[in-house]
């Protein structure tokens, strides 16, 4: 159930109908509904209810900087992986109490902001990191907060380019080696051992690889314990997968309480780093039919939303529903939806039936709230796609479409080879 319904026909988000939308900000657009996240958010944190927890979103879901205020007022916080991730947070008014900052390749200057913020966390994902990490506090007579990320080498059963838990992937410390980082850590000037993280993939859609990475990360916590390393976090990542075609993932509340059950008695606070699970379903990418085409055996749809606005079709061979924004009478047919890109793989949907689409038609591609927008890019310098934030009645323009100029607004052309002849 989510707020993208039906009536006569005529698809709506909330009392809107995406037609009036599409009408008054053009296409394509991301269409976000302020409720369906909230709601997302209530049943999460309803399912960790009587834990003590921090819920931090995954920002790189969805960065938009309304629906991060929305979050944030909602006492989520964030899980950021670069400080652009940080700048936008903090800009959003996210508590800096409530920010754990992951990702492999932290540089320099991204670690002294999250200093200088006051994060809750770095989750250290290699020795260097760590050792870099300690260098910069002390230069900045700071105090660094870490947990280290590990890597407990379980099969998160998803697809490999966002299965992150297995030994032969680049992130987090090979759980074997975790203890003897950790005695290092804690002899470390400026560095506060606080925690322990894992976050094991992405879209998974069982509970057991969950369990099994809690397993064994309460192994190493009673290790740690032994040896007189009490740790505060336990950081469980995110992961947990949406519907998007098939898939029966398990209910967030089936999640949060086997994770409750698995460690909520180690008398550890826990943190969450959900991020598909709470925008994914909340959000539709909105595009209009330019052309269709037959070629001998194939029917092309072509749209005005490429893989630059949603490459997870392109990139992970992603299923996306699409939805028909007004619906039509007329037959149906199988078709390619594909965009104005000049690559084969820019595509949306492969061998689709579809009813019967035609220039000036809308297509809604559904569940595309999470990895749409924050994945979009300028490839054919096509500016970026307009973001809509839908609250009941109300739409709101969250993020305006981009501009020609805004293509080139970084760059200039040297006077030197203007002043060439040729
Ligand atoms: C991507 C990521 C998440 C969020 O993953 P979802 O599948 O969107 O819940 C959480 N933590 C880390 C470290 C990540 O890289």
């Amino acid at each position: 159930m989510n707020d993208f319904v039906y009536r006569e026909g005529r698809l709506y988000c909330g009392d809107l109908g995406i037609e009036e939308i599409a009408d008054s900000v053009g296409t394509p657009f991301y269409c976000y509904s302020l409720p369906t996240i909230r709601r997302h958010v209530r049943v999460f944190e309803e399912s960790l209810r009587g834990v003590d927890h921090q819920t931090c979103f995954a920002v790189k879901a969805n960065a938009n900087l309304a629906v991060l205020a929305a979050l944030g007022r909602m006492g989520i916080g964030a899980d950021v992986v670069s400080g652009g991730e940080l700048f936008k947070v903090l800009r959003a008014g996210i508590d800096p109490g409530r920010i754990v900052y992951s990702g492999v390749g932290k540089r320099v200057d991204e670690i002294d902001m999250a200093l200088t913020a006051g994060i809750l966390m770095f989750n250290i994902e290699s020795e260097q990191e760590l050792e870099v990490l300690a260098a910069r506090a002390s230069i900045l007579n700071k105090r660094a907060p870490i947990a280290i990320r590990v890597n407990p080498d379980v099969d998160p059963e998803t697809h490999p380019y966002i299965s992150t838990g297995l030994k032969e992937n680049k992130f987090g410390i090979d759980i074997d080696a975790a203890l003897d980082q950790y005695r290092k850590a804690v002899r470390l000037d400026h560095v506060d051992v606080m925690g322990l993280d894992c976050h094991i993939g992405s879209q998974l859609t069982e509970v057991k690889p969950f369990l099994d990475a809690v397993e064994r990360l309460k192994v190493l916590v009673s290790r740690l314990e032994e040896d007189g390393i009490h740790l505060r976090y336990l950081d469980l990542g995110g992961g947990l997968g949406i519907t998007y075609e098939h898939e029966e993932p398990p209910h967030p509340s089936e999640y949060g309480s086997a994770m409750v059950k698995a460690a909520g008695d180690l008398g550890m606070k826990l943190i969450f780093e959900p991020g598909r699970v709470i925008v994914g379903n909340a959000g539709i990418l909105v595009s209009r039919v330019l052309y269709r085409k037959e070629t001998s055996g194939k029917t092309f749809i072509i749209v005005d939303a490429g893989m630059n606005d949603l490459i997870r079709p392109a990139f992970y061979n992603a299923y996306h529903e699409i939805g028909v924004v007004v619906e039509k009478g007329i037959g149906r047919e199988k078709v390619d939806v594909v965009g104005p890109i000049c690559e084969s793989s820019d595509f949306l949907a492969k061998d689709r039936e579809l009813p019967v689409l035609d220039r000036g038609d809308l297509i809604a591609v559904m569940s595309a709230g999470a990895y749409g927008f924050t994945m979009a890019s300028n490839y054919n310098s096509r500016p970026k796609a307009a973001e809509v934030l839908v609250d009941k009645d109300k739409f709101y323009l969250v993020n305006r479409r981009q501009t020609y100029d805004d293509l080139t607004s970084g760059e200039t052309i040297p006077d030197a080879i203007m002043e060439e002849g040729d």
